[in-house]
């Protein structure tokens, strides 16, 4: 069992203007939530983001925010994890390396919460959803994306992760486990690739979106970090300015 107390939290790190410039980085769930603000903390820090998601329409007016705030053109990559074949991640590589040429970080952000239940309980589709949403498609976008990222000298790859996927919680069901699994993943790619890519998992903490409301519906939302607090973490573990770490798990914030 991990102890919380020694993980260390990168809560809103400093990091250089342009950490990313020149720098193409994917990320996942770019329509809304931590995945949103990810996005567009990365194209502020100078990126051309590849932006992930299922609803093409929001990730254009994702393209005209970062536009207009002066970013990088966006590269819409619409992709349903869940229905996804391996041939559809194959075809998402290519069309990348084709139309980009290059990939330096990845950030895999989206999730999905499933039910709160008992394992007892717990239905078996759902099961299955959040272990391919959370586990088996980010594997299999990596796996897909690989050839690529270890092209980039620096590259890095980040899981967002959970406090329950370090210490199991009652009714949290298949979600608990797959943020086990995803910290699994994260030490065995870490451990294979040697350090290009970096890979690391980071815990965005009780975080004001839709996800967090599902779980916590009775909770007060205005006493939470917003997507907007959390951006940073992972835009620093995306950039060669967190080069020292890898194969390690992060926390976005300390108890507030
Ligand atoms: P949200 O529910 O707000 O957003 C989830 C994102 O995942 C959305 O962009 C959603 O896309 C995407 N997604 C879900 N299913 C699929 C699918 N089948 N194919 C493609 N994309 C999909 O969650 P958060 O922003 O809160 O969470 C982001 C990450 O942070 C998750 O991995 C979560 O586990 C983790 N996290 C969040 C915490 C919090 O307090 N918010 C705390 C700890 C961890 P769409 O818009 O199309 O539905």
């Amino acid at each position: 069992m991990t102890d919380n107390a020694l993980i260390p939290v990168l809560d809103q790190p400093s990091f250089s203007d342009d950490a990313l410039r020149d720098r193409v980085i994917l990320v996942t769930g770019a329509n809304r939530g931590i995945g949103r603000a990810v996005a567009m903390r990365c194209a502020a820090a100078g990126a051309r983001v590849v932006a992930s998601g299922r609803d093409i329409k929001g990730l254009e007016k994702l393209d005209d925010q970062i536009q207009a705030a002066g970013g990088e053109p966006v590269s819409l990559l619409p992709l349903d994890l869940l229905k996804a074949t391996i041939d559809d991640f194959r075809m998402a590589a290519k069309a990348l390396e084709d139309n980009l040429g290059q990939l330096d970080g990845i950030a895999h952000v989206a999730g999905l919460l499933g039910e709160m239940s008992t394992l007892e309980h717990y239905p078996a589709m759902t099961w299955h959803n959040v272990m391919h949403v959370n586990v088996s498609a980010p594997f299999l976008l990596t796996q897909a994306l690989l050839p690529l990222i270890k092209r980039s000298p620096g590259s890095s790859i980040v899981f967002a992760s959970s406090s329950v996927g370090r210490i199991g919680r009652a009714h949290w069901g298949a979600y608990s486990v797959s943020k086990f699994a995803t910290e699994g993943l994260m030490q065995t790619l870490a451990d294979e690739c040697d350090g290009q890519p970096r890979v690391n998992a980071l815990n965005p903490g009780a975080t004001r979106t839709l996800m967090r409301r599902s779980a916590y519906p009775a909770e007060d939302p205005t006493k939470l970090a917003t997507p907007e607090d959390i951006a940073p973490a992972f835009a620093y573990l995306l950039s060669t300015d967190s080069a020292e770490h890898n194969g390690r798990t992060f926390d976005a914030q300390g108890p507030r």
